[in-house]
């Protein structure tokens, strides 16, 4: 096919579930492509020989390759193609953002002047990944024999199990220890069923399973074990364990009953299974109107996750415009779609309750923008006798999180910066102590999943290195 032709094909749009039915039901929104749906999008890249789309990927997929793959039909070498750079494909298909990274400088993209129109390439990842997982065609990598060494990971978040993934595949005998019972860290714990089903990130920690990583959960690293302990059985450890700390909005009221983290909300509704009351019996508040502080992924999650849970009204409030909201648009839109009011330019300065203790309202300030701030958004600034006030009797703080203080604290010797982020050797993630790689949000405070995997990849090498010269 011509450029010209290609270029003429529109984006091939995927089906998603009707909001007024998806608000009922945990399924997953959008509902993948057939078969010819994918081949049909793969046939707008137009292969280009420098391929802008691998260098906007943190671990550099081959994308043109594995697109011309799905577009001749041939999926088994299309998902090969993928898994030499991407452990987790079915996940980043799904939460990558696509539009800021691979996405943003195709050249399909470019020539439309609309990254909405570039190619869909996470849609066309997650088909990849889907078909293996649908198929049953799952082929193991060959491993080489093993090498004797043996690597400790902590944590089994994206960034643990890549770094579990990539050592295994080169021989080392690898053990994950997760605190929690569960493996995938937030992609278990944070992001709902409805945008990552919990049988993808099994799936994807089954295939280690099979690889031969070992994990063992309920384990705290800090507690039960310390890292020095670990160093000493291991011969080499690896930390990715997030950023799971959530910040507070530090205000009159915030200790009432019927005010939650967001981390709190969403691991009680997902790890917890809240909502579905026929297996669990977690509690949970339901709430009949529900606020949201925040304007990120995590606000996101929590607002539809509300509506979900039968709440009659979930409000977000945001302290600035929709402009600098930091969640994806496809949120938003998700959100918007499914009833989710948004209140802008308003912050809140104090929590109401009653008499016993249980929360009945916020006090909110309008705001207005000023000069950008260090983060380059321009900064809110409250308006002068603006107060007003909000009804509500659950209040979920979506401010941000910080990194889990705990193995810092009890780690004589190992660096960290004045946020709490492990400071690592940038090329190779080596910490300050010989033998100790870091990676993921404990490094980059909270970021993103492929973000989290690009350091595990970096880090997996270095110890492979490190265990090879020691
Ligand atoms: P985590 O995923 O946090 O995993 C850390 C693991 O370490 C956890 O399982 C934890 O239990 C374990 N652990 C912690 N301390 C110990 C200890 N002492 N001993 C043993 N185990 C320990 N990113 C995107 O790219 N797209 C999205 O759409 C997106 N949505 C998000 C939605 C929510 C609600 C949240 C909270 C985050 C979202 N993110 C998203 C961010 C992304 O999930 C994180 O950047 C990523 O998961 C970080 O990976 P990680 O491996 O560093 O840490
Ligand atoms: Fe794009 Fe993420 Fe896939 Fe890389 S891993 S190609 S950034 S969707
Ligand atoms: Fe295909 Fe776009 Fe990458 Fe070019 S930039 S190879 S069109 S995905």
């Amino acid at each position: 096919m011509k450029t010209k032709e290609r270029l003429a094909i529109p984006p091939v749009h995927m089906k998603e579930q009707d909001p007024r039915e998806r608000i009922k039901n945990q399924k997953e929104v959008p509902l993948g492509y057939t078969s010819e749906q994918a081949r049909r999008e793969a046939s707008r890249c137009l292969q280009c020989r420098k391929a802008p789309c691998v260098s906007g990927c943190p671990v550099g997929i081959d994308i043109p390759g594995f697109i011309e793959k799905i577009e001749k039909g041939d999926f088994q070498a299309a998902i090969l193609k993928l898994k030499e750079k991407n452990v987790l494909p079915a996940i980043c298909g799904r939460v990558c953002p696509q539009e800021e990274q691979c996405q943003l400088p195709c050249t399909v993209g470019k020539s439309r002047k609309s990254v909405e129109e570039s190619v869909a390439i996470g849609k066309l990842e997650r088909f990849a990944a889907d078909w293996e997982r649908q198929n049953g065609n799952v082929i193991l990598p060959d491993i080489p024999p093993k090498t004797g060494k043996r690597a400790a990971v902590i944590g089994s978040g994206p960034a643990g199990l890549t770094v579990a993934g990539d050592l295994i595949k080169l021989g080392h005998g690898v053990t994950i220890f997760e605190a929690l019972h569960k493996p995938g860290g937030v992609l278990t714990y944070g992001i709902p069923e409805f945008r990552l089903p919990k049988e993808i990130v099994n799936s994807e920690v089954e295939y280690l399973k099979k690889l031969g990583v070992e994990i063992k959960y309920n384990y705290i690293i800090g507690k039960i074990k310390s890292l020095v302990e670990l160093l000493s059985e291991y011969d080499s450890v690896f930390i990715g364990t997030g950023a799971g700390l959530p910040s507070f909005l530090r205000i009159e009221g915030e200790n009432l009953l019927g005010v939650y983290s967001a981390n709190e909300y969403l691991t009680r509704a997902n790890l917890m299974r809240a909502f579905d009351q026929d297996i669990s019996d977690t509690p949970i508040l339901r709430g009949n109107r529900v606020a949201i502080v925040g304007g990120g992924n995590v606000a996101m999650d929590a607002a539809r996750t509300a509506l979900r849970l039968g709440a009659e009204k979930s409000i977000i409030a945001y302290r600035r415009s929709e402009k600098e909201m930091p969640a994806r648009n496809e949120e938003i839109e998700h959100a918007k779609e499914e009833g989710v009011e948004f209140h802008l330019l308003v912050n809140p300065i104090r929590i109401l309750g009653n008499d016993d203790g249980w929360v009945t309202g916020m006090e909110m300030i309008r705001m207005q923008l000023g000069e950008p701030d260090s983060s380059g958004r321009r900064r809110p600034v409250p308006i002068k006798d603006s107060e007003f006030q909000f009804n509500v009797d659950v209040v979920i703080v979506a401010i941000g999180n910080s990194p889990n203080p705990l193995i810092p604290r009890e780690t004589p010797g190992l660096k960290v910066n004045n946020w709490g982020g492990i400071i690592v050797d940038e090329t190779t993630g080596a910490t300050s102590i010989p033998g100790v790689y870091a990676g993921g949000d404990i490094v980059l405070g909270a970021a993103t999943v492929i973000l989290a995997m690009g350091e595990g990849r970096r880090a997996a090498q270095a110890m492979h290195e490190y265990m090879s010269k020691n």
